[in-house]
């Protein structure tokens, strides 16, 4: 009888995608998918922690599942995603060494990279493909795991992706999400490298220097040529890297999903100084502008929708700040937002040099806030 297993999923779409990964590494050594947890020999736990409650809800499965005694003998618990990633990245050893001791019934801990990029994403979804072009981040915003936990920013060679989106049209794929944590820095490594295609690096200008080269525009336009995909969108996107070319190639294919996601996090400039986020509330809404007043321009599409993410009560936040967020999100106009309590992260410089000092009930109050007025609109018109 081979051996079943089973993979629980935590965190974002990314995740989601080296689970896909996962998938087809354990279909290669034979094993098949379990219908349920409690029957699974090999039960993969694709972590995240990103937020401290996403963390907790790893911990309390992993507690759960040790409680259940069925089939406790054979069966495998095996950990990974950011907090394997962590573990592995702390050159202290602390991190690894809390873990061990939070989660002793953890049989294997494996590192996302030794699954590699070798193994194809064994797909459920026959429609829409999560195809992640980039891993690991390098902007080191001050509240943010992601350096840590997946590392520096890498990207996957140009023709390597182009190849995966044909061969996904090939099989009958109509929609595809390019997924990186910031998927316009695209190809700054592989310019440095010289590592696949000769294409003419594009560089984005912010605050009147010129910053990273990237191949994100180029990457688009390639994927919207390939025929029988119908619709294409990416995340995330950061406002700094927002390319005049790259909102030239959306206004030109509309192929392109018109719904963008762009985090802004705050809408007040001591904060995002503090959060080390490169931009001001101004230069946002002045994108945001810019995106709206371009794009709609596109015959036959709807208009442009802008998501977006916030941080409520990030270290010091002081109620002025807080409004000026609120203010930017009216002027914005969102049609949607992942708004979350800031909860301090390990080895972020936040954790190091900030204090988390904004009590839980006021950042309860700030969430509820933006909830109603970007998330329930109608529910505050009502009032
Ligand atoms: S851009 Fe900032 S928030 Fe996004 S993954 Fe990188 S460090 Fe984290």
């Amino acid at each position: 009888m081979p051996l079943k297993y089973f993979i629980v999923t935590f965190g974002c779409a990314q995740n989601e995608a080296d689970s896909e990964r996962i998938t087809s590494y354990l279909e290669g050594q034979g094993m098949v998918k379990s219908l349920s947890i409690n029957q699974a020999d090999y039960i993969v736990i694709n972590s995240c922690m990103v937020r401290e409650m996403a963390e907790n809800r790893v911990y309390g499965l992993v507690n759960n599942l040790a409680k259940s005694v069925k089939h406790k003998a054979k069966r495998k618990i095996v950990l990974t995603g950011c907090i394997v990633g962590m573990m592995v990245r702390d050159k202290t050893g602390k991190f690894l060494r809390l873990i061990k001791k939070k989660l002793p019934q953890v049989d294997e801990f494996l590192p996302i990279e030794e699954i590699g990029f070798g193994y194809p994403q064994l797909r459920t979804d026959k429609f829409h493909a999560l195809v992640p072009i980039s891993s690991g981040c390098n902007n080191f915003c001050t509240y943010c795991v992601v350096p840590y936990s997946r590392g520096r920013e890498v990207s996957r060679p140009y023709e390597e992706v182009v190849a995966e989106c044909k061969d996904l049209a090939k099989k009958g794929y109509k929609k595809i999400t390019l997924l990186g944590m910031n998927v316009n820095s695209y190809g700054a490594d592989l310019i440095k490298t010289q590592k696949s295609t000769n294409l003419k690096p594009i560089y984005v200008k912010h605050l009147g220097r010129l910053r990273i080269p990237t191949l994100f525009p180029y990457l688009l336009e390639d994927i919207c040529k390939i025929e029988g995909i119908e619709e294409i969108d990416f995340m995330s996107s950061n406002p700094w890297d927002f390319s005049a070319r790259l909102i030239e190639v959306i206004v030109n294919n509309p192929k392109i999903s018109r719904q963008i996601h762009l985090p802004v996090q705050s809408g007040s400039n001591s904060v995002l100084k503090r959060m080390n986020r490169w931009y001001t509330r101004d230069e946002y809404l002045m994108l945001i502008k810019n995106l709206k007043l371009k794009i709609p321009a596109c015959a036959g599409r709807k208009n442009l929708k802008v998501s977006t993410d916030i941080i409520v009560g990030f270290c010091g936040e002081t109620e002025e700040e807080f409004q000026d967020t609120v203010n930017l999100a009216k002027q914005a106009g969102f049609n949607k937002a992942y708004v979350s309590l800031y909860s301090d992260r390990p080895m972020t410089a936040a954790r190091k040099t900030l204090k988390d000092n904004i009590p839980h009930q006021v950042k309860k109050r700030r969430w509820q806030i933006l909830e109603n007025l970007i998330n329930k609109p109608n529910l505050v018109k009502k009032k």
